[in-house]
């Protein structure tokens, strides 16, 4: 096992992809911008921000105005809040109550969250449907970094807060733009596939590990103990 373990939170910790998509989708397309739910989930990860000018950049050749993505990002917001926002994913609370209840070296593993997101609601929500697991000082969002990933930028954050080794740091990816980041930083890192795209997609960034769902994690982790 490892020492510390890096979670990304949509589509990792929260089954929120599916609203995240069609809320993107149904926001740009008011918008007059063209970004599917496909293109949603071959983007996860990036921050909204960078979202928003890449598809008006696409759109309009022109970077997005500060305007421009304040209210995209708000709206887009609202939408997946009106669709129901997300729930836990299935098995994450299986995995996380192994982690707090293992020890390595001694110690407990340190779990962090690492996401490009800055929805405020999201946030709310971790303390609700995870308690006491998670704390602001172990978290890593879009409010932290200059460079969202697919840079390193979030996951050397964590890696420098956590003080420990690279190879005692694990990151739990869902996203292929994520497996870039985590690899990028030199980290250890398990593609978890919860969502519609190809294992390849995973492996093909790099990933050390690419596992179907979180009772495969959980499984995973029970054995390397
Ligand atoms: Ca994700």
């Amino acid at each position: 096992m490892h020492k510390a373990y890096f979670f990304d939170m949509d589509g990792v910790l929260f089954d929120s992809m599916p609203n995240h998509a069609a809320a993107w989708e149904q926001v740009m397309s008011a918008h007059g911008l063209r970004f599917t739910a496909r293109d949603c989930y071959l983007q996860e990860g990036r921050t909204g921000q960078d979202v928003i000018n890449e598809a008006i950049l696409h759109t309009h050749h022109r970077p997005a105005t500060e305007d421009e993505i304040h209210t995209i990002y708000r709206e887009k917001s609202d939408a997946f809040h009106a669709r129901g926002g997300a729930l836990p994913m299935r098995g994450i609370h299986d995995v996380l109550h192994f982690l707090r209840n293992s020890s390595v070296d001694g110690l407990t593993p340190q779990i962090w969250i690492v996401t490009g997101s800055g929805q405020q609601t999201l946030f709310d929500t971790l303390e609700q449907h995870f308690p006491g697991v998670f704390t602001r000082a172990h978290m890593v969002t879009a409010f932290d970094v200059t460079h969202g990933k697919p840079d390193p930028e979030p996951y050397l954050r964590a890696w420098q807060g956590s003080r420990l080794p690279k190879a005692d740091c694990c990151v739990i990816e869902n996203a292929p733009l994520g497996i870039r980041a985590a690899k990028a930083a030199g980290l250890y890192a398990i593609g978890v596939n919860t969502g519609p795209l190809l294992p390849e997609d995973l492996a093909r960034e790099g990933a050390d590990l690419v596992l179907p769902d979180m009772p495969a994690l959980l499984h995973h982790l029970r054995q390397s103990a």
